[in-house]
């Protein structure tokens, strides 16, 4: 079944062709601006144009692209942040893929999968922080099948701890065939995420050993077309920065956003880019590590080549790097993070490398990221909205429906964050949630959807009510 699946996939990435693409030379500055421009006025790049980007190296062209992200940023998606944490359910794996602490092969890893009650007691957790977003990840191993799958995404809604429930399950687990993927989205998901680690064949080929599921790189690429076609319009990619050429790698994440959207209509919900962090028994090749500077010019070009697609930068980063990178146009965050399997209620100060997938730049809490968005001006949001709504896939993208940001996401991140502060926050972080509360109102216009947006917030105060949304 997995060759034959494998074998109808289309390969859409030809390295010789990205290859040669970030070895065009200099680029003239007045193409540059073209392409810059053509992303301001909220258009999506080509492959190529992107690549110009990339080739851009000199230092007044980098400040122009960073400019030209935190324009986008504030022109278009306003100044919400998207927070969600993440829960690791299982970690036993039958691949063996180097840059990991749960492959195989490494024997210093506590092997450890989470029961329904464990996954229980975890949610409480998450849920009395103010949780209200979650993405569970699993190793890949034939106990973790998509019935599994779809029982623990059940499980997690089913937990309510006084005010607080999971009102979105995301996924990254193993690529499944169509019938997995279906059985998947029944349990109802938001986000299905599958990261292709790297785009160029060879790197895959030598750090995803032969005769592993994960050693199929075509098996892998065609993930997200089957989970499309098993009616799961809302997919996640994603590339593991530090084990190839990250311009390359940018490209890779570029063509495979074309691709679903040329073939299905939509092009993916978000891209994930994270950067290799050390792991229990990984000793991996350096060549490709990526420099802040360089991670931030990836950031900022994937911003201006794919204008309706969401960000995610996660705790892998330091909290200084995230706040800076915050404002090139990244849409959600993960807060208050532990990925030690048990890890919210068992873990102290420290991390415990056996016990996760790899190191975290970032364990603050919920609260102290909360107030630091906050005192940065951003709104902290737990919007489940849209994917409730069925506002999702083809006939849907947030961003691209003129004035929904004003109507719907930032009213419905003001009433999420006004629960956030009445039900869980620090009394610091409740005062200055109130204060940027009430800046964001005197911005709405008046109107009826102000008048019902300030009777929700009485709402939420006095009465106890929770969970309304436009
Ligand atoms: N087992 C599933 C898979 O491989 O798709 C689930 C994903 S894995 C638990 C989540 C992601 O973590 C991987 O896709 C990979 O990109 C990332 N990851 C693995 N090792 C890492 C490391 N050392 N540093 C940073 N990210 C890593
Ligand atoms: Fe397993 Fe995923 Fe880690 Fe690879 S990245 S070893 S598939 S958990």
């Amino acid at each position: 079944m997995n060759q034959k699946l494998s074998e109808r996939a289309t390969d859409f990435v030809v390295d010789a062709r990205l290859g040669s693409l970030i070895e065009d030379g200099t680029p003239d500055p007045g193409r540059v601006r073209d392409i810059v421009a053509k992303s301001l006025a909220k258009r999506a790049l080509s492959v190529e144009e992107t690549a110009v980007l990339l080739r851009a190296d000199d230092p007044a062209l980098v400040e122009e692209i960073f400019q030209a992200a935190r324009t986008l940023k504030e022109t278009v998606y306003g100044n919400r942040i998207v927070l969600f944490a993440p829960l690791y359910i299982g970690n036993e794996c039958t691949n063996d893929c180097a840059y990991c602490g749960f492959r195989r092969s490494n024997t210093e890893a506590i092997r450890r999968t989470l029961g329904e009650a464990q996954v229980r007691e975890q949610v409480i957790a998450l849920e009395v922080k103010g949780h209200k977003r979650l993405i569970l990840v699993f190793g890949e191993h034939p106990n973790y099948d998509a019935k599994f799958i779809a029982d623990t995404v059940r499980t997690v809604y089913a937990v309510r701890e006084g005010h607080g429930e999971i009102r979105r399950v995301n996924i990254n687990a193993a690529p499944f065939d169509h019938e997995g993927f279906r059985t998947i989205k029944e349990s109802g998901i938001g986000t299905y995420q599958v990261f292709q680690e790297t785009y160029h064949h060879e790197t895959y080929a030598r750090i995803h050993p032969r005769g592993t599921r994960k050693g199929d790189f075509l098996w892998r690429l065609d993930a997200l077309s089957r989970a499309m076609e098993a009616g799961c319009d809302d997919v996640g990619i994603g590339a593991l920065f530090g084990l190839h050429d990250w311009r390359f790698e940018v490209l890779g994440l570029v063509r495979h956003a074309l691709h679903l959207q040329e073939r299905y209509g939509v092009g993916p919900h978000t891209i994930s880019f994270p950067r290799l962090r050390p792991a229990s028994g990984v000793h991996l090749d350096e060549r490709f590590l990526v420099d802040d500077r360089s991670f931030m010019r990836v950031i900022a070009i994937l911003r201006l080549a794919v204008p309706y697609t969401g960000l995610i930068l996660t705790a892998r980063e330091e909290g200084e790097l995230r706040r800076a990178a915050m404002s090139f146009g990244v849409s959600q965050i993960d807060a208050g993070t532990r990925i030690e399997l048990g890890g919210y209620t068992e873990a102290g100060d420290a991390q415990c490398m056996e016990l996760e997938q790899f190191e975290l730049g970032d364990i603050r809490s919920l609260d102290t990221v909360m107030r630091e968005l906050i005192l940065d001006g951003y709104i902290p949001s737990f919007c489940t909205s849209c994917y409730r709504l069925g506002r999702t896939g083809e006939h849907f993208m947030e961003f691209a429906v003129p004035g929904f940001i004003k109507r719907f996401c930032t009213p419905n991140a003001l009433t999420t964050l006004v629960e956030y502060l009445v039900d869980y926050a620090s009394p610091e972080t409740r005062t200055a949630g109130e204060t940027l509360v009430a800046a964001e109102l005197a911005k709405l216009p008046d109107g009826e959807q102000k008048a019902e947006l300030l009777q929700r917030l009485a709402r939420i105060r006095e009465t106890g009510d929770r969970d309304m949304y436009f």
